[in-house]
């Protein structure tokens, strides 16, 4: 079993469909949404979820043209105070070219001598009050969950360990979560150390969460693991696949 979770697009699923009844597996319909939450961007992983359901695919497709414009508008600043060019140099340092963050623009930026480095950068550059400042348009964690289970779906935090949240944050995101009708963690995944395994179990325990494992792959040589080859979940885990 299989599931497809490309970050917030559904088009890869027909051909995925297709490859996993070719190799005899069974394929879970999923997708990653990008969510702010309290100032963090969260990765939210839907599964077995209905890929046509208008809501979540006109969701979707908000949040693409939304990264987009608020990358193109970045870029329009700066231009605005004689640094031109700065979009397609944000570009280069995008692993996926629709995905351009400020942190690409914060590495473009030092490579064009505009600051020593990327803090420099955000001192001078793209935070409020700042040249080059757009506001994040990311849906809420609300929103997401809302278009996950209005198609049907599972909504699961994705590689959780790779937050910057304190305990008692963490606790506020995790009962947000379980109240808004979120099913399951990420316990083992390609972006967790061996002990964030165990850390997370606990948690999931705590908060009565199903566990899933995720090995992040991006595309031959740029995962952390390769596809199904992530360990085991840790003993005490109910997995999310029960569920499919
Ligand atoms: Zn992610």
């Amino acid at each position: 079993m299989l599931a497809l979770t490309d970050h917030d697009e559904l088009k890869g699923l027909p051909a995925a469909r297709e490859a996993a009844a070719h190799w005899g597996l069974r394929l879970i319909d999923g997708v990653e949404i990008s969510v702010l939450w309290e100032e963090v961007t969260l990765h939210i992983v839907g599964l077995a979820l209905d890929p046509q359901q208008t809501a979540l695919v006109e969701g979707l497709a908000a949040v693409r043209t939304g990264r987009e414009q608020r990358a193109q508008r970045i870029a329009q600043s700066l231009d605005a105070i004689g640094i031109p060019g700065t979009l397609e140099g944000a570009r280069r340092y995008a692993k996926n070219p629709e995905l351009v963050s400020r942190a690409h623009f914060a590495r473009y930026l030092v490579e064009a001598g505009q600051a020593p480095d990327t803090n420099a950068v955000f001192r001078r550059f793209l935070t409020p009050g700042k040249p080059g400042f757009v506001p994040h348009q990311w849906p809420t964690l609300a929103e997401a969950l809302g278009w996950i289970h209005g198609a049907g779906g599972i909504a699961v935090i994705a590689h959780p360990g790779r937050y910057d949240l304190g305990a008692a944050q963490c606790d506020r995101l995790l009962e947000e979560f379980v109240a808004l009708g979120g099913r399951a963690v990420e316990v083992v995944t390609g972006s967790h150390a061996p002990d964030e395994f165990v850390t997370w179990a606990r948690h999931a325990r705590r908060f009565g969460l199903l566990a899933s494992a995720g090995s992040d792959f991006h595309g031959p040589g740029e995962g952390y693991r390769d596809i199904g080859s992530v360990p085991a979940l840790p003993a005490g885990c109910e997995p999310v696949w029960t569920l499919f």
